[in-house]
């Protein structure tokens, strides 16, 4: 048996210094601009790219890390220099992750690289799930997709609402119900390949925070896709259904599987977001004088400070362990996956917004990055499952009741 160790090995250590540094150099110096001009950052997308950071081959090596650390470690670090430019980078990754979850290896081999590009030509992916009448309530989507046998094609009809890099993503991860009676039982995903007519960007979002982020409308018309991108294939499609007419369990949900997956991710970008506003406070706080001595001399303020850290390094800690057990093949017995998004993502709003109250007139100014790094934590509450459903998911696993 190996020996238990929370030490990082030599890679990991490595690969977080070389996420960090381009956090440091790149990323973090222009947060506020791109929160500012609420665009894309392609020009630091393409710098990602070029270092390889931004590449389907690092995103693969890490899926493939044994400890299942190193995505968490890597979001951390690029969210500590911004979250919004952070996750312009790394937003393809969960179109990448609807591939992995639901697709065959050899639709992962297919359509993986796409989600990203190359250096020379940058792509990027969307998963696109929720809708104007469905965000919590996955089972009520109502994008159909219809398959037309003589043709070998499912036609795509609805639209999808908040979807990040929605409508200008070369490749859209699209979850659609097969058939509606079923619910999200009856849900599948689907690929659409790059310019495929009929898939249009509706209404792009103006938002509180991770402004560099695009978020938008999908619409689908008539959006008719070869029978292969069905992610799964159809045999599988038509198995699953099967099952579930029967009242048989099926083995887990389109959307649901993806979230599981990258929920630990989405706690580490949370996590990254409260230590820079942690570090930043902690600086200021042994800078600033008030009544003759540094704040930090005040126990109202070093101990902020203290359950600031104390929270950050508890979020790490439940992170990590959903991370490794996802790639370890672990059962999240207790809605692991949920308490690392939920607790992470409280613990963005708690701490950004007492770095705030720490630095007083300081922090509410656009001077200072923390009243945009309090804006940009906010969403962490809210995507891949609010606080609220985190909670729920928890409270069904550890009691076994349907809690409502
Ligand atoms: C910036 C941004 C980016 C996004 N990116 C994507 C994306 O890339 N792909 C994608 O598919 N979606 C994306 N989303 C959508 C996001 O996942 C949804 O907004 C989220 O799931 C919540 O859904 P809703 O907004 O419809 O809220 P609702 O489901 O309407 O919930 C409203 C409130 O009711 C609560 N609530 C609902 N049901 C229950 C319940 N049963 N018990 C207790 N409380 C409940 C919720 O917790 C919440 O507080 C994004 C959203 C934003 C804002």
């Amino acid at each position: 048996m190996s020996e238990f160790s929370m030490d990082l090995s030599e890679d990991q250590i490595q690969l977080q210094k070389w996420v960090h540094d381009f956090a440091e150099g790149v990323v973090r110096p222009a947060g506020s601009e791109w929160d500012e001009r609420e665009e894309t950052p392609w020009p630091i997308i393409q710098e990602a790219a070029k270092i390889g950071l931004y590449s389907f081959d690092f995103i693969t090596q890490c899926f493939m890390d044994e400890s299942g650390l190193l995505l968490p470690i890597a979001n951390e670090e690029l969210a500590w220099g911004d979250a919004g430019i952070g996750l312009s980078i790394f937003g393809s990754t969960l179109g990448l992750a609807g591939i992995a979850a639901n697709g065959t290896p050899e639709q992962l081999v297919e359509w993986g690289p796409q989600c990203f590009g190359t250096p020379e030509k940058v792509q990027l992916a969307a998963f696109a799930v929720s809708e104007p009448d469905a965000g919590s309530d996955v089972s009520s989507l109502r994008t159909r997709a219809v398959y037309d046998e003589a043709k070998d094609e499912w036609v795509l009809n609805g639209t999808k609402t908040w979807i990040t890099n929605g409508g200008i993503a070369d490749i859209h991860v699209v979850v659609a119900s097969v058939d509606p009676d079923l619910g999200s039982r009856g849900q599948a995903s689907f690929i659409v390949p790059p310019k495929t007519p009929g898939l249009s960007q509706g209404q792009k979002f103006k938002k509180m925070g991770i402004r560099a982020s695009h978020t938008a409308e999908v619409v689908l018309d008539d959006v008719r896709v070869p029978g292969h991108c069905l992610l799964g294939g159809k045999e599988k499609l038509d198995e699953r259904l099967a099952r579930a007419r029967e009242g048989q369990r099926s083995s887990g949900q389109a959307a649901m599987k993806t979230f599981e997956a990258s929920r630990p991710s989405v706690g580490a970008q949370a996590l990254g977001i409260a230590r820079a506003a942690y570090e930043y406070a902690l600086d200021y706080a042994k800078e600033r004088k008030a009544f003759g001595r540094a704040i930090i001399e005040n126990q109202a303020i070093a101990f902020k400070l203290a359950d600031m850290k104390t929270r950050i390094d508890a979020s790490r800690l439940l992170v990590w362990r959903a991370a490794w057990m996802g790639r370890t093949g672990k059962d999240f017995t207790s809605g692991e996956g949920s308490m690392s998004k939920l607790y992470a993502g409280e613990t963005a709003v708690y701490v950004t917004e007492e770095a705030i109250q720490i630095m007083g007139g300081y922090g509410y100014i656009r001077e200072h990055p923390v009243e945009r790094w309090h804006r940009d934590s906010k969403i962490y509450t809210i995507f891949e499952g609010t606080s609220e459903i985190q909670r729920l998911i928890v409270a069904r696993a550890i009691s076994g009741v349907h809690v409502n």
